[in-house]
């Protein structure tokens, strides 16, 4: 949601001088508070950013920067109770697993036993070709 894409962030468009002092707008105030925010680009109202090239500080102001990450602990929070929730309400879900691991350790083994008994199969394989063929010629 509030994601702004590294083209589109243009220094020009952030940044200007006002009486030697350069101020910062704020990339996100808009769209949290509903108003453009110019500030002192400084430690004061930015948290520091030393992969940020361009001024070494977030593009949000310290005053977006709380809101952002209470609204993104209050959303991972909830998608986490959503998860564990989810999996938790439906133990017909863990069965239906269980019983496909089942099968496929079943499965496994009579492929180890087949592997085994190659002779056998072989013999049971002629066996039951017979009977086919002896019921119907069709094949
Ligand atoms: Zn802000």
């Amino acid at each position: 949601m509030f994601i702004i894409s590294k083209k589109r962030y243009k220094y020009e468009e952030y940044h200007k001088e006002i009486d030697n002092v350069l101020y910062k707008k704020c990339a996100y105030h808009e769209e949290i508070f509903g108003e453009e925010k110019w500030l002192p680009c400084n430690e004061d109202y930015f948290y520091k950013n030393p992969k940020n090239k361009s001024d070494g500080l977030y593009p949000e102001c310290k005053e977006c920067a709380k809101v952002k990450s209470i609204k993104w602990s209050k959303e991972n929070y909830e998608r986490r109770k959503e998860i564990l929730s989810k999996s938790q309400s439906k133990p017909e879900r863990r069965d239906y697993v269980n019983g496909i691991k089942k099968k496929q350790k079943e499965r496994g083994m009579f492929t180890k036993w087949r592997r085994e008994n190659k002779d056998k199969v072989k013999e049971y394989n002629k066996l039951r070709y017979h009977k086919k063929h002896k019921i119907s010629n069709k094949e």
